[in-house]
């Protein structure tokens, strides 16, 4: 027998499990021990050793290895082993950065990781999908991706598309009865989701059958193509920058040999110092550095509640120009309190906040009873699939927050469960964004079937043909007609989110057809509730807005709620526009371009607005963040710039079509990531320039002296020595530099922008080139003094080279001066410095490596002509930028 041939009720018997109780969480976790997680078996973790081996493929570390090879080989043991003991440290560097980014990239994973809705000790609960177990009881809604085997027990409208499978991209419509034939192709299995595929519409309940390898998709899992993560546009973009500095660097290095070679120089020596200088010109610790930098941003991005999916995403953000922001939830708190209710041609206002119980009725000053409102919210809560839950003896809402602020009220109403299950639910049409409303047929205890819809006011009157009354209904007329709609202006002017509430008796029995019962109707009335704007919003859009980003609200909510909800977060300029989806209906692609600057609310909008709307947007030349929850909103945001999903109320849809995940649904979450995102995009220009300066100063300083017919000033060792120290730590430091204070004041940074684009480039050659042209001169100065000691000479040179970069490092913190920020601000380069300067103290006077570095003990007075040469390419440049900037003030 297979699964789909037994009835729901054989399926539970065999798995051991009640429908009224669930699984109990000691029998879960027997089954989670014995069957193991709910996981397709991943791929096996690469080992460490492997990715230690894999830091000797690197180009620069093999030669250097031949290079120990040919100092060995000539006897220069001490060479051959400082080289070896460089190359290992710069492998366990390498090994270390490389590991911390695989980590934190493996977090990452695991926090977006899916989340299944299971029964279980009576209750239902979310838990990771990986530990669903076979015989748990499963909640699908539409946008879930399905997360094992399930026998589907009981479903409304429930479709769920299944090309994952099947290759069939027409979601099937799915039953629960149990299915006789034999033999059946998984497609053909109607009473059965499997895991992999997703839910497009409806909602339904079913049991786990099969988990992790043992589910459908688990036996084929093998031929799935594990994707490898794509490099980001920067990373490729710093590749393709690594070999054009491969090429310069080997060129610039060849020079100098030869040259070296042609001016007498001994061969050996000149074929290390070769090996050594491309060593030290080659930035192989970029790739690196970029991942670490953008995985260490991401994390702290994750500890602001914004979950990147995509590394890529880190750089968009930081051109991001609109964020088109849905309202409900994102932008407002999502507790849905009613404040008004308009029936039997009264306005009623409701007592209380946010989630209590207790509240009272008044018409204008009168407290009226709640019987006056006893049948609209009667209705409203049969319409609905929320339930109330106490917990920590708080009341709770269990569903979507429009319905729970419905089961609220009818509550204060003193209507209770009870009332509820007096009607039995025959048919449903769920609620989607694109209807915007949501009908039931049920049956009274008479037996009298009748309908309810609620939904969008727009949209339910003009169905509207009769209005309830005293006597039951009567002809809905014109009088009626502007009455309401004066009452819904005035509601939604007060930015109340207002909903219609309609119903309509069936007299034949067999009417399910949703046109039929969702036209003709009797108008009940209309409930208005409150959904306070979040408090952060209103900073963050304005943040935004000096950072040059536009907020643009989208909303499905009606256009003067929405307005009025602009207005009070600041959303809105005076000349700013507000466009409905009806308006946008009217529009071609041309005109929407043409008018989309100056709309900052979009209302009534269904899903497929969305895409209109990005399309019009990035058509202008913006680079477009767009958020969304739903299936629907899938497309938009997987054709915006930045797609952005709700970590709360998202669908696994709306997740994997997003870059970006807020945990909390909070607009304000996502300043904070565009925020974070420039900052990483500076801090990797701030490594970029430090890196590469250091690097053009190393060069210089060699190729002037061999120019100068001079003898090197620095022997292969102290290069690499220079290469470890300063590119390591100070570099890595840089990667987690504050941001500066003007990076939310400056407009979005264009996304063609080159890395070396605002100066970097020049900063790099001049700042480069002083740093080598000091070294020089403190060379020259200390040889010519004493031309016998040739070995101080290098010191004092090898000194001030290591100096130079390390106070040229806190010059790269800032775009503009060295002097513009605090430099004990960033502890971590503070320690990096610090431990570099140590470690440069060691090879100076510690005399078992003054014999490998070729180095003898400096004086006082050497370090003060050291400091003072060292300091000159940072203050120099101090200097002259800050008076340009005084300049430019005046
Ligand atoms: P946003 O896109 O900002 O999240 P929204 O959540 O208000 O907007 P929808 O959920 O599409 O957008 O709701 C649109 C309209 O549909 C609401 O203004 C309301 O009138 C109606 N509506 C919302 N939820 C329900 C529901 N559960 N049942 C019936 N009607 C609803």
């Amino acid at each position: 027998m297979n699964w789909y041939q037994l009835s729901g009720e054989k399926i539970m018997d065999k798995l051991s499990v009640k429908r009224s109780v669930g699984l109990t969480k000691a029998t879960a976790k027997l089954r989670l021990d014995k069957m193991g997680p709910n996981q397709l078996d991943a791929k096996k973790d690469r080992s460490l050793f492997f990715l230690f081996l894999k830091q000797f493929q690197d180009f620069m570390v093999l030669v250097l290895l031949a290079a120990t090879l040919l100092s060995g080989l000539l006897g220069e043991y001490v060479d051959a082993i400082a080289i070896i003991v460089i190359v290992i440290i710069n492998s366990l560097l390498g090994f270390f950065q490389e590991q911390k980014a695989e980590k934190s990239l493996s977090k990452l994973k695991e926090l977006s990781a899916p989340v299944a809705q299971v029964f279980r000790d009576e209750e239902w609960i979310t838990i990771p999908s990986n530990q669903v177990v076979p015989g748990d009881i499963i909640k699908m809604t539409g946008g879930d991706r399905i997360v094992a085997d399930i026998r589907i027990i009981e479903g409304e409208s429930l479709e769920i598309e299944e090309s994952a499978l099947t290759g069939e991209s027409m979601p099937i419509s799915k039953k629960t009865k149990p299915i006789l034939e034999d033999g059946l192709d998984y497609a053909d299995q109607k009473n059965m989701a499997f895991m992999g595929t997703l839910v497009t519409k409806g909602n339904g309940i079913g049991v786990v059958v099969a988990t992790g390898m043992k589910t459908v998709m688990g036996q084929i899992a093998d031929l799935l193509v594990q994707t490898k993560p794509q490099p980001t546009p920067l990373e490729r973009r710093l590749a393709d920058l690594g070999k054009v500095l491969i090429i310069v660097a080997l060129l610039l290095t060849a020079f100098v040999v030869l040259l070296g070679v042609w001016q007498g120089h001994p061969m050996y020596d000149m074929f290390l110092a070769g090996v050594s200088l491309a060593v030290a010109a080659i930035p192989e610790g970029l790739p690196a550095i970029v991942t670490v930098a953008l995985s260490l941003g991401v994390q702290r991005m994750i500890r602001k509640k914004a979950i990147v999916r995509k590394l890529s995403a880190v750089e968009t953000l930081g051109s991001t120009s609109v964020i088109c922001s849905d309202k409900t939830g994102t932008m407002t708190e999502n507790r849905m309190t009613v404040k008004q209710i308009f029936t039997n041609q009264q306005m009623i206002h409701v007592t209380g906040e946010g989630h209590g119980l207790t509240g009272e009725f008044y018409q204008g000053q009168r407290q009226v009873a709640g019987s006056f409102v006893q049948d609209i919210l009667l209705y409203g809560m049969i319409c609905n699939h929320a339930e109330l839950r106490k917990k920590n003896k708080q009341w709770q809402i269990d569903g979507d927050p429009t319905e729970g602020a419905l089961l609220v009220a009818a509550n204060k109403a003193k209507l209770s469960e009870e009332d509820r299950k007096k009607f039995k639910i025959i048919d449903e049409v769920p609620f989607d964004s694109e209807r915007k409303r949501m009908t039931v047929i049920v049956e009274d205890q008479n037996k009298q079937r009748f309908a309810i819809t609620k939904g969008a006011p727009d949209v339910l009157l003009p169905r509207v043909n009769y209005i309830a009354d005293e006597n039951g209904r009567r002809p809905y007329t014109s009088k009626d007609q502007n009455r309401i709609e004066k009452t819904l202006n005035d509601m939604t002017g007060d930015a109340l989110r207002t909903i219609a509430i309609c119903i309509k008796p069936l007299t034949d029995e067999t009417t399910t057809d949703s046109y039929m019962v969702e036209n003709n109707v009797t108008f009940v009335g209309l409930v208005g509730m409150i959904d306070p704007p979040r408090k952060e919003v209103k900073k963050a859009i304005r943040a935004c807005k000096d950072a040059g980003i536009k907020t643009v609200m989208i909303t499905g909510d009606h256009a003067k709620t929405a307005e009025a909800i602009a207005k009070q977060l600041d959303l809105i300029p005076l000349n700013g526009r507000v466009l409905s989806g009806s308006q946008l209906n009217q529009m071609s692609e041309h005109d929407l371009r043409d008018q989309v600057e100056d709309v900052y609310v979009f209302a009534r909008v269904t899903p497929a607005h969305k895409l209109k709307i990005v399309q019009a947007l990035q058509g202008n030349g913006h680079v477009v963040a767009m958020t969304g929850d739903g299936v629907n909103d899938a497309p938009a945001m997987k054709a915006s710039d930045i797609g952005v999903s709700m970590g709360r109320s998202g669908t696994d849809v709306a997740k994997e079509a997003s870059a970006l995940v807020l945990l909390d649904d909070n607009f304000a979450t996502i300043q904070a990531a565009i925020q974070e995102g420039r900052n990483i995009y500076e801090n990797i220009r701030k490594f970029i320039r430090y890196l590469l300066a250091s690097n053009v100063g190393e060069i210089l300083v060699m190729l002037f002296a061999i120019l100068l017919a001079l003898p090197l000033p620095l022997i292969p060792v102290q290069i690499l020595w220079v290469n470890l120290v300063t590119d390591g730590l100070p570099a890595m430091a840089l990667g987690l530099d504050q941001a500066e204070k003007n990076v939310m004041k400056t407009g979005p940074r264009p996304v063609k922008e080159g890395i070396f684009s605002r100066g970097l480039g020049f900063k790099i050659i001049t700042r480069g080139l002083m740093i080598g042209l000091v070294t020089l001169v403190a060379f020259v100065t200390a040889y010519q003094n004493t031309p016998e000691h040739l070995t101080y000479a290098r010191t004092i040179a090898f000194t001030t080279l290591v100096m130079a970069q390390l106070i040229h490092v806190f010059d790269c913190r800032s775009e503009k001066s060295v002097f513009a920020r605090n430099p004990l601000q960033n502890l971590y380069l503070i320690g990096a410095v610090l431990s570099s300067i140590i470690l440069l103290l060691v090879v100076i006077y510690y005399p078992p490596l003054q014999v490998v570095f070729e180095t003898v003990e400096l004086m006082m007075r050497d370090w003060i002509f050291i400091l003072a040469l060292s300091a000159i390419p940072t203050v120099l440049f101090g200097f002259t930028t800050s008076k340009d900037k005084s300049n430019n003030k005046k």
